[in-house]
């Protein structure tokens, strides 16, 4: 095999060696009926018997794998699979005309707003299962095998990933992501980030060739990419991970020290994470606390809302993991790059710009109560901080802190434990910005969240590749402004931290210390070389 090799923008260091997947979005194509019931009938219910085949492959490794317990989901969609209510609101929109995947799908999702509808937990749970179940049918119907994954680890290719994909990638057998689209504030990559694995975004990869190489090498310190690398390449860069290796080990005199300035700031070095198990890895990158939970990680990559005991028993585990450390969990983010098909949210011209955030939360109440209402019942098992992403003006802060007050008040008269949750603002709109003294006067903190900060003051939308060069952090008028929200905080006795990707920049945060920032929050794999920088810093 020849080697090949390209480039792309890492985001972050490391070498990674081993099997290439690529991962290809599936194309949904519209079916249309054959115009004869009886053989859309006859399809349906092949796909009926295809589904069961599935469904009992998967219990049957669902049971070996995660138990009888788990594996009753799979159980579930199976006795569905005869639901009378669904089998004959099938029959009736095929004999109607529909094709058989469309009756499927549009049946299960009757069924499944029914069961959402009831005024019952276990079956508006059941709505998620019918959904998966018809999507299932539909899938196969229209010929979408879905992805295969080989076992063992392997470096994913891909032309780009939504939030939403990713999410349901097993992350622990991914060595690197290289996409050729992305950006290095994009989620991948601050996925990438959060696990630690070298990766590469806007590289010049060819998805064919990586789909049939053997070997597949990202150096994610170069910026470079080896399909089938030559055996002088692969001693090189086995060289390299060798010596970033030595490098981690040489960091680990710093765990377990105080994060203190030689002239005496102390500064928060905390953790990014996004679902409840990245806990654990902010304890194992020593953090002091979590500074940003990205809570709508909890929301993706499924059928329906994830219900208040779900989103409960998520906090509670973070709570648990982190002990006294503080945990700041952002309020649902979803909009822009993060979509979610269940909650009937319209397409939009600027999704950037469009029903974001605190946005979705302030108009549709449905949504909040549950997450404040999680939040509250899980601050009795640590040290729990809120905030709310996207705020623009002080009536949305007032707005949500008074719907915060009545929820602790509620579930106090429920008879469950709270504790006070100091409540803040994600500072990430120029208007917030500019208002940081009003805020700060009604806020318990302020975290920077410099991506969207960037993306809104610069007017680059932080998605798109071709921009890059105008996506400038170090841009003075966003440093400006973030001199400005570090004084405001002070000013008004609050404490401000930075929680987007340029917390984490070592060529920046010295800077920040000096503005009055006193807590960063970062991938946790960057916790240990901050805390050196820190310790080791005259500012
Ligand atoms: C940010 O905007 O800087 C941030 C931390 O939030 P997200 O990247 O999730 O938008
Ligand atoms: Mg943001």
């Amino acid at each position: 095999m020849d080697m090949k090799q390209g480039i792309g923008l890492p985001v972050f260091p490391g070498v990674s060696i081993g099997p290439a997947v690529v991962y290809r979005k599936t194309e949904r194509v519209m079916p249309v009926s054959s115009g004869d019931p009886a053989l859309e009938q006859a399809k349906f219910e092949a796909a009926v018997e295809t589904a069961r085949q599935q469904l009992t492959e998967l219990y049957e490794k669902a049971k070996v794998e995660l138990g009888e317990e788990k594996a009753a989901i799979v159980e579930v969609q199976m006795l569905m699979l005869d639901d009378l209510d669904y089998l004959e609101g099938v029959a009736a929109a095929i004999a109607d005309g529909a094709a058989a995947a469309i009756a499927a799908l549009d049946t299960g999702e009757e069924c499944a707003q029914f069961f959402a509808s009831m005024d019952d937990e276990y079956m508006n749970a059941r709505s998620a299962d019918i959904r998966d179940m018809s999507h299932r049918i539909y899938d196969i119907l229209c010929g979408n095998t879905g992805f295969q994954l080989p076992e063992g680890s392997f470096l994913l290719v891909a032309e780009d990933l939504a939030p939403s994909e990713t999410i349901q990638l097993p992350r622990e057998r991914i060595l690197a992501f290289v996409t050729r689209q992305g950006s290095s504030s994009s989620h991948t990559a601050i996925l990438a980030r959060t696990l630690n694995i070298p990766s590469l975004v806007q590289s010049s990869i060819v998805l064919e060739d990586a789909e049939s190489c053997e070997v597949l090498a990202v150096d994610g310190f170069t910026g470079t990419w080896y399909i089938d690398p030559d055996e002088e390449t692969l001693q090189m860069l086995r060289a390299k991970q060798a010596e970033a290796a030595e490098a981690r080990n040489a960091l680990e005199a710093y765990r377990g020290k105080e994060s203190v300035t030689k002239s005496g700031k102390k500064v928060l070095l905390c953790a990014n994470i996004g679902c409840p198990e990245d806990a654990e890895a902010a304890i194992a990158g020593d953090a002091e606390g979590v500074g940003l939970m990205r809570s709508e990680f909890l929301y993706l990559g499924r059928d329906s809302l994830p219900t208040e005991e779900e989103l409960f028993e998520a906090y509670k585990k973070v709570a648990e993991i982190m002990g006294d450390r503080p945990v700041v969990i952002r309020t649902l983010d979803i909009g822009a790059d993060k979509q979610v098909s269940y909650m009937g949210l319209e397409a939009e011209e600027n999704p950037a710009l469009g029903l974001r955030g605190l946005r979705i939360c302030l108009t549709r109440e449905e949504i909040f109560r549950p997450q404040l209402r999680a939040i509250y019942r899980a601050s009795a098992y640590g040290n729990l901080c809120v905030m709310f992403p996207m705020v623009a003006s002080v009536w949305e802060l007032k707005a949500s802190k008074a719907l915060c007050a009545k929820i602790r008040k509620e579930l106090e008269d429920e008879g469950y434990p709270t504790k006070e949750v100091p409540i803040g603002v994600m500072v990430e709109t120029p208007a917030a910005a500019v208002l940081a003294q009003d805020l700060a006067k009604e806020a318990a903190f302020f975290s920077v969240g410099t991506n969207d900060l960037t993306q809104y003051t610069l007017a680059v939308d932080r998605q798109n590749a071709k921009l890059g060069q105008f996506y400038d952090p170090y841009h003075p008028a966003l440093l400006a402004l973030m001199a400005h929200i570090a004084k405001a905080a002070n000013d008004n006795g609050i404490w401000a931290g930075i929680c987007g990707e340029l917390g984490a920049d070592p060529k920046m945060q010295e800077k920040f210390i000096e503005m009055g920032y006193t807590e960063l929050s970062m991938a946790p794999g960057r916790i240990l070389e901050t805390r050196k920088l820190v310790c080791n810093s005259e500012v």
